[in-house]
């Protein structure tokens, strides 16, 4: 696995938002943790502080406003309120609060993982992993791929899937194509093997570039390769 994972801790008091949230948080490269309630929360992000808290604002016993300011009082770890109430988001932005960003219910996973990314990047707390990478190398000798400096652990087929994609940005590729063009031709293969390919390529450049995507699926079509970010 990777050496650098986000831990994302979500404070949820629902359980299903919770559940489709982590699984988005997973596939995303982040390793994400829930809690159902304030004071659970608090006792873990003391004990083992994650490195981003998705804090929901309705929460038995102590609620994300009574959370989020008891957390502040001896950590500085970002916080990402979710909040179904927009008149809310200055008052928990400001200081007496402290929250770092905000999402409002109700949410796309989708957003809320792009939106884990980009506070993450902000903070800038995780190292050098954390910068959008801003060039991809492809060494063809050594059949390796590196984005922004960081080599990505592929297996054979991941390279040959990668590099056909990087090696024409923004060009669609249908599954097709990408069987023919990046796979050994004697294999009888679905094409469905290739989106779980796409997922771990996905996985391994997340753990490099937390929340970040390069490989865009292109509904009902195929997959194409953006260096851009969001
Ligand atoms: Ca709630």
């Amino acid at each position: 696995m990777s050496a650098f994972q986000s831990r994302v801790l979500i404070v949820e008091d629902e359980p299903t938002i919770a559940e489709i949230l982590a699984a988005y948080l997973r596939e995303a490269g982040f390793s994400p943790r829930h809690v159902g309630d304030g004071t659970h929360a608090l006792a873990l992000i003391r004990a083992a502080p994650p490195d981003l808290v998705i804090l929901d604002l309705m929460l038995p016993g102590m609620d994300g406003v009574e959370l989020c300011r008891a957390v502040r009082s001896f950590s500085a770890v970002p916080i990402i309120m979710a909040t179904a109430r927009v008149d809310e988001v200055d008052r928990l932005l400001g200081l007496e609060i402290g929250a770092d960003d905000y999402i409002c219910k109700p949410f796309s996973p989708r957003e809320v993982v792009a939106r884990v990314g980009a506070v993450l990047r902000r903070a800038g707390g995780g190292g050098a992993g954390m910068a959008p990478p801003s060039r991809i190398e492809i060494d063809e000798d050594c059949q390796r791929i590196a984005i922004g400096g960081q080599r990505l652990d592929l297996t054979p087929t991941e390279y040959r899937l990668l590099k056909l994609l990087a090696s024409h940005p923004g060009r669609i590729y249908s599954r097709g194509q990408i069987l023919d063009l990046a796979y050994n031709q004697d294999l009888d293969v679905s094409d469905r093997i290739i989106d779980s390919h796409v997922k771990n390529i996905r996985r391994k450049i997340a753990a490099i570039w937390p929340g970040g995507n390069l490989i865009h699926a292109v509904y009902g079509v195929g997959y194409r390769f953006e260096m851009t970010d969001l």
